[in-house]
């Protein structure tokens, strides 16, 4: 057994379907060719789009594919509890951290003053327009003004950090620029913790050493890094994977057909043959054949994973089914 150990975190909003498999499989696969401890995270924080039977689903529908995991919301394990919603504590203590360090701030903007000032160039693709900085220099008495009549969002200033770089397992040197973004939302004003200080803490104190996750995910990891550095914690390796696309350049989803695992499952198509299906796309085989997840783990070469999103058509889709 080594030290490397890898972690795949869904959040149970909806259905898992292959777009999920994909990142789930080659995560699987990256975490035990290296003979790694593999950990699965509920990542439920988001309350009110999150729901109980849908993190069973995603469970069920893993294991069906195939996947096993040696720490998880099920099992277990030294680093527990492994769903969000049970780690609150741990959020907090790192949002205490940060205020002691002077790196938070109340932010008292709305959502229609955010979009209003809203303009070019904008922010992370996954976190909507860059925050222009409004509430940065309010004093501590505009604050208390403010905070008597709303509740407001807490912000880490990342606005003026240096260039963040960072190798990427699959799609080679990142830089992003001083800012890029702008300062960032760890905690709402209804006060749920964002993704991107959860899953800081929860990879840190999990020991994850390894993240491999969808490229959407890529401009998440500088905003991860900072938070990564000031809590004094080392980053994990990243590795970010091609997202699988519809015919109109859009992420796989629910209107291009079922693809979830529990519709495929029905409809017959075997486990063997979605898991074959996808590690031939990841480069993994030379052709198309029905294969179980461990059959893959010795031969699995990170480094034949494409770097460019792939186009789901009809005709490879149709491929699944017999
Ligand atoms: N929970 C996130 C999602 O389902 C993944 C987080 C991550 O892998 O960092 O998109």
């Amino acid at each position: 057994m080594s030290n490397i150990r890898g972690r795949f975190a869904p959040t149970p909003s909806g259905l898992m379907h292959v777009g999920n498999a994909w990142a789930a499989l080659l995560a699987w696969l990256q975490i035990r060719s290296q003979s790694g401890q593999f950990v699965l995270r509920m990542e439920d924080i988001d309350g009110p789009r999150c729901r109980r039977e849908l993190a069973d689903q995603a469970l069920a529908d893993l294991r069906w594919l195939g996947l096993d995991w040696d720490e998880g919301p099920d099992i277990g394990g030294l680093y527990g509890p492994y769903t969000q919603s049970e780690r609150i504590q741990l959020y907090e203590e790192a949002m205490d951290k940060l205020l002691e360090k002077g790196m938070l701030y109340p932010c008292f903007c709305s959502r229609a003053e955010l979009l209003a000032v809203a303009s070019a160039p904008h922010g992370l693709s996954s976190e909507g327009p860059t925050y222009a900085g409004t509430c940065r220099h309010l004093t501590p008495e505009q604050q208390l003004e403010r905070m008597a009549v709303k509740k407001p969002s807490q912000r880490f200033k990342a606005g003026d950090a240096r260039t963040v770089i960072f190798e990427d397992g699959i799609s080679g040197p990142q830089a992003f620029p001083p800012g890029a973004g702008g300062d960032f939302v760890v905690r709402r004003a209804d006060g749920i913790i964002s993704y991107q200080l959860a899953v800081v803490v929860d990879d840190a104190a999990m020991k994850i050493t390894d993240v491999l996750r969808g490229a959407d995910l890529l401009d998440s990891t500088p905003r991860q890094l900072l938070l990564y550095e000031a809590l004094g914690q080392p980053a994990p390796r990243f590795a970010h994977v091609p997202l699988l696309m519809g015919e109109d350049g859009k992420r796989l989803a629910k209107r291009h057909g079922d693809t979830s695992l529990a519709g495929l499952k029905t409809a017959g198509v075997p486990p063997e043959r979605i898991v074959g299906w996808l590690a031939w796309l990841a480069g993994q085989t030379d052709q198309f054949e029905p294969l179980s997840a461990h059959e893959l783990v010795t031969q699995f070469d990170q480094s034949r994973i494409p770097d460019e999103s792939i186009t789901i058509n009809d005709s490879l889709m149709k491929q699944l089914f017999i």
